[in-house]
């Protein structure tokens, strides 16, 4: 058992992404498993938003829109298709993943009269259910949504999907990587599939951006939307991206019609004509605190490569599994995500019947002495392991998994004193 402490060290050593740890914040005593809700803060990102306050929003005033902030859009965008494979003229960067979404499905569902499905499937996270919900319930009455179930409740059924697939479907949307059991898609087999049977495909990325390769020009997609304060470490409810593909774009209408998409935003013109690129996705007044928050974040992921991240978070995610086999599977855990790397994303789910209380000793340890873990819980009996590769260590894994085996050998579970909260 010794061995895989020493194997973790080791790989600690070899790894060639190790220097880009220091470049976040790292405080003492936390063992921080949840870049997969928010990553933690780039170093980088205090100074961006300290000057920004003094001298471009404190002494420059509104000259800055001019000087810097109508710039920052734009570069924005540009790196973040780098980070996912397209051109900068197809990512919009601004307003939040739901937002986008309920844009991009009312824009595809409107330009297809003749289809009345929308399909996806169990693993989808809750969120994108309620906006296709909602778009039927208030806009499309004939529409219907039809949800293929994931028999194991940790692999999609994509054969399923396939015969889901009709001439009638006009939207297939699923997350590329799902937010409970970590199931990983093959983006191009699933976009050819919609493509035969004439269906618009959106593929939620805000599990996967950061932390798997994406291509979303090579892989042929038709629209997406992702996440940016995840594994993008873009902080705390940072603005959220969209993507059309440059074919698609032309048909795919903006349901929100304001200034920001108009086509000369600052032209005052009293009658709505709707931007002919990408930017017809605007709305508002971009969020410059938020926007200047993330670009640090997205440097670091474009400095390491997303090839090592996702080569490093295949590694890691194989040694926590391997972890978890040996520690925690005899204490009654379950392993809730794939056991093959190349269908698995970049955290892991276990279960337990006691996954609540035991998430909450995890965080709140019952003396100082012991460091804090901090994974997520998410119901009925999931915690989930989030393994970010530009900080996350072998040790730190191995450390958890020792942790949470301690916390179910000592029973210190039971103890009776955790507070309800909000955010679980
Ligand atoms: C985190 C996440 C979101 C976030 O949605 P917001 O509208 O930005 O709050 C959406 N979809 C998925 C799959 C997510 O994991």
């Amino acid at each position: 058992m010794k061995d895989l402490l020493e194997k973790g060290i080791k790989l600690d050593q070899l790894d060639e992404l190790k220097s880009f740890r220091d470049l976040f914040e790292i405080g003492p005593g936390l063992l921080y498993l949840d870049g997969n809700s928010l990553g933690r803060m780039p170093l980088k990102t205090k100074n961006t938003i300290n000057s920004l306050l003094d001298e471009e929003w404190g002494n420059r005033l509104i000259r800055s829109w001019n000087e810097k902030w109508l710039l920052l859009n734009e570069r924005l965008s540009s790196k973040i298709a780098k980070i996912v494979g397209a051109h900068a003229e197809e990512i919009f960067v601004g307003d939040t993943t739901s937002l986008n979404l309920y844009k991009l499905a009312f824009g595809s569902l409107s330009s297809q009269s003749n289809r009345k499905k929308i399909l996806t499937d169990t693993l989808n996270f809750p969120s994108d259910l309620y906006v296709f919900q909602g778009l039927i319930q208030n806009h499309f009455p004939d529409h219907v949504l039809e949800q293929v179930k994931s028999s194991d409740s940790i692999h999609a059924d994509v054969d399923a999907l396939y015969s889901a697939l009709d001439a009638d479907t006009a939207l297939l949307s699923l997350s590329h990587v799902t937010y409970k059991s970590a199931y990983l898609y093959n983006m191009e087999e699933v976009n050819g599939m919609a493509k035969d049977a004439g269906s618009h495909m959106i593929w939620d990325l805000s599990h996967a951006v950061g932390a798997v390769a994406v291509d979303l020009n090579k892989t042929k997609t038709d629209m997406a939307v992702g996440c940016t304060y995840k594994y993008l470490n873009g902080g705390p409810g940072s603005p959220a991206f969209l993507y059309v593909s440059k074919e698609l774009q032309e048909k795919i209408a903006n349901p929100i019609w304001s200034w920001f998409s108009h086509q000369q935003a600052f032209a005052f013109d009293p009658t709505y004509h709707a931007h002919e690129g990408i930017q017809k996705f605007g709305i508002s007044t971009p969020q410059i605190l938020s926007l200047a928050a993330m670009e640090a974040g997205l440097d670091i992921t474009l400095a390491a490569g997303m090839e090592k991240i996702r080569n490093k978070s295949r590694m890691q995610s194989e040694y926590l599994i391997e972890l978890i086999q040996t520690y925690l599977l005899p204490l009654g855990f379950l392993l809730a995500s794939p056991m093959d790397t190349d269908q698995r994303g970049s955290h892991i789910s276990i279960r337990h019947p006691e996954a609540y209380r035991i998430n909450r000793a995890l965080i709140e340890p019952k003396n100082q002495t012991i460091a804090a873990v901090i994974p997520d819980f998410r119901p009925p009996d999931n915690i989930r392991l989030g393994i970010t590769p530009l900080y996350t260590t072998y040790q730190e894994l191995h450390d958890t998994v020792i942790r949470i085996a301690e916390i179910i050998r000592t029973e210190e579970y039971k103890r009776s004193s955790f507070q309800d909260l909000i955010v679980p």
